[in-house]
């Protein structure tokens, strides 16, 4: 089997984690090269392509497309927001926004996606190097927002 069909690169394929079965999402290269462990990292096949698996009941964090190679939460520098329900795990990795600070913020009357958004605009954000799901997290954020006013 070819692990490294081009049709893979775009993005927009869906695969299914080979731990829990939920569709992952594809992630470049450099998220994983940036946020594995040394020890994790020295067995990554460049060659290949790989997807993140959101579920937060699943350990698997990301795997290879058409290949068994994975890695767990326990393989990367930084706690997943979608699998550590912890307050002090980062929704936005860039700014340090964790969930505790998030909800500081708008207990102050203040907006933290509104502030992020300014960031994200300017073109100051590094999603791909700093966040394990290797996408802008503004949507975590507007999720984790109206979860908290909710409650
Ligand atoms: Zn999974």
């Amino acid at each position: 089997m070819d692990c490294c069909v081009p049709t893979n690169r775009k993005g927009t394929n869906k695969t299914n984690c080979p731990n829990c079965g939920q569709n992952g999402r594809h992630v470049p290269l450099i998220t994983l090269k940036s946020l594995l462990k040394s020890a994790a990292l020295a067995t990554l096949d460049p060659e290949c392509d790989y997807a993140f698996c959101p579920n937060p009941s699943c350990v698997t964090v990301y795997f290879e497309l058409e290949g068994s190679l994975a890695f767990a939460v326990g393989d990367l520098k930084v706690p997943v927001f979608q699998k550590d329900s912890g307050l002090d795990v980062p929704v936005c990795y860039c700014f340090d926004w964790t969930r505790e600070r998030i909800v500081q913020a708008l207990r102050q009357g203040k907006d933290s996606l509104q502030e992020i958004k300014t960031h994200v605009q300017a073109g100051r954000c590094g999603c791909e190097v700093n966040n394990p799901q290797g996408a802008c997290c503004m949507g975590n954020v507007a999720a984790f927002i109206r979860q908290v006013n909710g409650m």
